[in-house]
Order: structure tokens, then sequence, then C-alpha cells
């Protein structure tokens, strides 16, 4: 795992140390916008625990993935008409920059205006 928890982003996003916009939760998950979204909608779903990748959260803890799965699905059925695509990058070379697992949900079909 390339950074450690301490520094890690998106574990501070979980815990609230660091602000994001965010848009739902549930015990184990959390959905907010990226910060930089490359479709109309884009959502980024983590793990409240530290996972380096998306592998690493499946095997180490498929509960979650799970749980991350279904909370990903709900924001993206209510925020778009229902198409929607959920993506892991896995490794640098595949374009993970931020090695907290994370899936990307993204829609070119919003259901309205939203990020803002
Ligand atoms: P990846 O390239 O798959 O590792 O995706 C990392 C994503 O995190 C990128 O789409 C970034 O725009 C996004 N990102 C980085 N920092 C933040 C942040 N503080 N809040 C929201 N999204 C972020
Ligand atoms: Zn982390």
């Amino acid at each position: 795992m390339e950074a450690s928890l301490n520094d890690c982003i998106f574990c501070k996003i979980a815990s609230g140390e660091i602000p994001a916009k965010i848009v739902a939760e549930t015990e184990l998950s959390v959905a907010f916008w990226d910060i930089s979204p490359r479709q109309p909608l884009h959502v980024l779903v983590i793990p409240k625990s530290h996972y380096g990748n998306v592998a690493e959260l499946a095997f180490s803890d498929p509960d979650s993935l799970i749980d991350l799965v279904q909370l990903g699905s709900r924001v993206a059925l209510d925020h778009s008409t229902g198409s929607f695509r959920l993506s892991f990058n896995t490794g640098s070379e595949a374009g993970q920059t931020v090695f907290h697992a994370h899936g990307h949900i993204t829609s070119r079909t919003p259901k309205a205006a939203s990020g803002d």
C-alpha cells in the first residue's frame, strides 16, 4: 500500500478530518462527489476502513465490498437515469492515483444537474 494511513486523503475524508461533498453513507462506506468530475455524474464510493485497492478489499473484507457496491448502486440509481458505470482503477499503470480502494460511479445521463 503506497500511502500510510496517516496521510491517506480518503481515510481523512472517511473520518471527517477533511471536507468532502458527501452524497450518502453507511456504517461501512461513504459516497462523495469527485473533486474533478470527468462525466456529468461522477461520485466516488470508498470503504471507511483502509485497503489499498479493490483487490485488497475483496480478499480482506468482502462484506465491505458488497456494502460499497450496494451504496454506489443506490447513489447511481438515485442520481442517474439508470445507466451508469462502476469502475476501479487498480495499480498506478491502470491510472490509480489514490491508494485507498474506491469505485468511480460515472454516468452520462444524470437525473438533474448535480455536484454543486
Ligand atoms: P483514481 O485515479 O482512480 O485513483 O481516482 C482518484 C480520484 O479521486 C480522481 O478522480 C480525483 O479527482 C479524486 N479525488 C482526489 N482528491 C479528492 C478529494 N479531496 N475529494 C474528492 N475527490 C478527490
Ligand atoms: Zn485510506
